[in-house]
């Protein structure tokens, strides 16, 4: 009788999914593992983009789908399914799904630290495997420049590197290299976003170019007054768009401290004659130039949230005090897109009226330690921040969000900078279990109030058992 019971249980059991999928109903039943092979496909235009539904029974597995990504997105559904199977057989169920967050992304910062094609694409695959769509890929900052621009070969062999420890030849990538990771992901149904920084974290470029500085001292930044460097970062932005079909460019903004304009005469003389109303209104005058030279190429600006906002000093917790009081006309138009990297800023950014990807470091960087028992690459540092796999679980997309402006939070996406990350096995470490809980959010729901952790947990638990499997090296769940 119990063993009767057991399988009648089985037979019910839902089925181990992350994300779990908007709608599942298991009907009873089993099926071989065979069936699902060679599924029935059918085009259905009604149902919504990169959305699927998918129907296992008895007699037939058949996937219905409206385009390529939603058809993509049914066959890693039941690849997790086949993965559950423990006697060749899969239940019988009943999905209709679809992605809560048309953005589903990943930032990688390879300035900082270079992890190469290799660890790339393992982590776009697995990316994939969660449903999740948008690798953001952070490629220049302070400490190195990673992509090759033919106009400027100073940049990779002055700035190629991050430190003496990187021992890939060369610590850059060439424009084929970028092709071929290009093509990996797009097989995924992924979009690369490249980001190139301007006017801050600007030091790379000023070790090889110093002339595009205010001055000899003033590395931080970009003279946003010298009209060559703005061709630079023009000509830069250009080689940029030929080679990423992405429609959205990132060109940072973020953390530019004004200090080195106010002392600069070419910078002082453009706050002048354009008006500016003093150094705050220089990052929003290159946002609104840039928008428009990426605009006039079909393109859409994306900055980190100073470029709605300003800059300010975070607080002692991390909290952003990122804050403007500029008038609207110096604002970047409302078409570009913001990242709120903190909670307030990027619910500011919504609520005035621009489309915002909601990234809030306290559940969404994950170079921050998750408070583990034991965790090998717990570094001592002053300012340890903590996120536990439970805050990345715990993260509400709208929170500070007024109601009217809840549709300008056009997606999300979880950050991995890499300044105390120095291997692929830590990157690993850092970026799974939280992923899984990342994914889920991005995909199934955005209500935290209708999450429930522990029924959430055992799911994670088991797919930690196939990352594991599969040679990723993902941290406990706590
Ligand atoms: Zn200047």
């Amino acid at each position: 009788m119990f063993a009767a019971l057991a399988a009648a249980s089985a037979a019910f059991a839902a089925p181990m999914l992350i994300p779990a999928p908007r709608e599942m109903s298991v009907t009873g039943g089993r099926v071989a593992l065979a069936a699902a092979a060679a599924p029935n496909v059918e085009v259905v235009a009604s149902i919504p983009p990169e959305g699927y539904e998918l129907s296992i029974t008895t007699n037939a597995v058949t996937i219905r789908h409206s385009d390529d990504a939603g058809l993509f997105y049914a066959k890693a559904t039941l690849a997790q399914l086949r993965a559950d199977a423990t006697d060749a057989t899969i239940p019988c169920l009943e999905i209709k799904d679809a992605p809560a967050f048309r953005w589903r992304g990943l930032m990688l910062d390879e300035s900082r630290r270079f992890f190469g094609k290799v660890a790339v694409k393992k982590l776009l695959d697995l990316m994939s495997r969660y449903k999740m769509n948008v690798f953001h890929w952070h490629l220049t900052d302070d400490q190195a420049w990673r992509l090759f621009i033919p106009e400027y070969p100073e940049l990779v062999k002055k700035c190629g590197k991050s430190g003496s420890h990187e021992r890939e030849v060369p610590p850059f990538y060439t424009e084929g290299d970028v092709r071929e990771i290009l093509a990996f992901a797009a097989a995924r149904h992924i979009t690369i976003v490249p980001e190139i920084d301007f006017p801050g974290h600007f030091r790379a470029v000023v070790r090889a170019y110093p002339k595009f500085a205010c001055t000899k001292g003033a590395r931080n930044a970009m003279c946003v007054g010298n009209p060559e460097a703005v061709r630079f970062a023009e000509k830069v932005l250009d080689r940029v768009c030929e080679l990423f079909p992405s429609k959205v460019v990132h060109i940072g903004g973020d953390e530019c401290k004004a200090g080195p304009w106010a002392k600069c005469p070419r910078c002082m003389s453009l706050v002048r004659r354009e008006n500016l109303g003093g150094v705050k209104g220089i990052l929003p005058w290159l946002t609104r130039h840039l928008a428009g030279h990426l605009a006039a190429k079909g393109r859409r600006l994306c900055g980190w949230e100073e470029i709605a906002v300003g800059f300010g000093k975070p607080d002692a917790r991390g909290e952003s005090n990122n804050d403007s009081s500029l008038p609207d006309e110096l604002l970047p138009p409302r078409d570009v897109l913001v990242m709120g990297y903190h909670v307030k800023p990027g619910a500011k950014s919504a609520n005035m009226g621009y489309d915002v990807i909601a990234c809030p470091n306290w559940h969404c960087y994950f170079d921050y330690s998750q408070k583990l028992p034991e965790d090998p690459y717990l570094y001592f540092r002053p300012d340890i921040r903590w996120l536990p796999f439970e805050a990345a679980y715990r993260f509400d997309p709208y929170e500070g969000v007024k109601p009217e402006a809840r549709r300008h939070i056009t997606g999300v996406e979880c950050c991995l900078w890499t300044s105390h990350v120095w291997s692929v096995p830590e990157l690993e470490w850092k970026v799974w279990p939280r992923g899984l809980a990342f994914a889920e959010v991005a995909w199934s729901n955005p209500d935290p109030a209708k999450r429930d952790f522990k029924e959430f947990s055992a799911r994670a638990a088991e797919h930690r058992r196939r990352l594991i499997r599969d040679h990723v090296n993902c941290a406990p769940l706590k």
